[in-house]
């Protein structure tokens, strides 16, 4: 019989499983609420065995790969901190695998999509990449030379809390001028709320801007002008060969990365010199997370 592996995203609002086949091919879905974090980790260790058991039923999978949303350690051990999920330097492999009963692998959530997005997404073929994922905040992740970098304590990557404004907006992280808080769907947010003067949240802005609304399309101009400076850091730091843009915010396309070609170009030095790289929406939308942790389940954690 065919073997299978299982992917489970935990995000702040859903649990979701995919289960693939050997070839990476997703067979079967499966999304729970997320109890939330004040239900505690047993609550939602819960959850993550049971959108598993959605997806495999009575075949148990050859592993379990595990995408989290928050800070994972070096060895794919710990769970050492989110803002929406319960655990705190928890060594949630372990729990994982004792609840389940299968060999687990865990991984922050955008390593696991960037993985997905190099194998089976717009990154395919790709040796070095970077993976910039816009939602509630920024996510990332640093791919060179085929492989997703981790860092020396597996932390890599949280290009959302590199301060772009000196003293400027306050961030949830308690420091200030972080790059999310100029580009993420809570920026786009504010700066709508700014110009409109009331609240409309993000698939409001999203479904004017298509519509040609033109509040919204400044909107969308300003988080992209904001992802293209900090692109272009990244750019200069890592030379990579493609960027990779995806989360929520991304779906809207090139009304955002229209602006952000731009600014990154103009804030690359030698740019009439030197290889620009492209910067592309990523292909695999919102199960990328958990596709990513199915694979790694199947391939290991290197
Ligand atoms: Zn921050």
């Amino acid at each position: 019989m065919s073997e299978h592996w299982v992917g489970v995203d935990v995000g702040g609002t859903k649990v979701l499983a995919v289960r693939i086949d050997e070839a990476g091919d997703v067979e079967a879905t499966a999304t729970r609420p997320m109890p939330g974090r004040a239900a505690g980790a047993e609550a939602v260790e819960e959850a993550v065995a049971l959108a598993a058991r959605d997806v495999y039923g009575a075949r148990p999978p050859r592993a379990l790969g595990v995408s989290a949303a928050g800070l994972v350690d070096a060895d794919g051990e710990r769970f050492l901190f989110g803002a929406h999920l319960p655990w705190r330097d928890t060594p949630l492999r372990r729990r994982l695998a004792e609840r389940t009963g299968r060999p687990v692998v865990v991984d922050n959530d955008a390593n696991c999509a960037a993985h997905a997005e190099l194998l089976a997404g717009a990154a395919r073929g790709v040796r070095s990449a970077l993976l910039i994922t816009i939602g509630t905040g920024i996510g990332g992740a640093v791919v060179l030379d085929g492989r997703v970098v981790r860092g020396a304590h597996g932390l890599a990557g949280e290009f959302g809390h590199v301060q772009v404004v000196p003293d400027g907006l306050a961030c949830e992280c308690g420091l200030r001028g972080c790059w999310e808080q100029y580009c993420s769907g809570r920026a786009l947010e504010r700066v709508t709320r700014v110009a409109l003067g009331r609240h409309l949240d993000g698939p409001e802005v999203t479904a004017l801007a298509l519509a040609g609304d033109e509040v919204a399309l400044q909107s969308f101009a300003s988080i992209g002008t904001w992802l293209g400076v900090g692109a272009a850091g990244l750019v200069s730091a890592f030379d990579p060969e493609l960027v990779v843009v995806g989360g929520g915010v991304s779906a809207v396309g090139d009304l955002l990365l229209g602006p952000a070609r731009t600014a990154m170009r103009g804030s690359l030095q030698g740019t009439a010199y030197r290889p620009v790289p492209e910067l592309v929406p990523a292909r695999l939308g919102p199960e990328a997370g958990a596709i990513g942790a199915a694979l790694l389940a199947r391939d290991g954690r290197s």
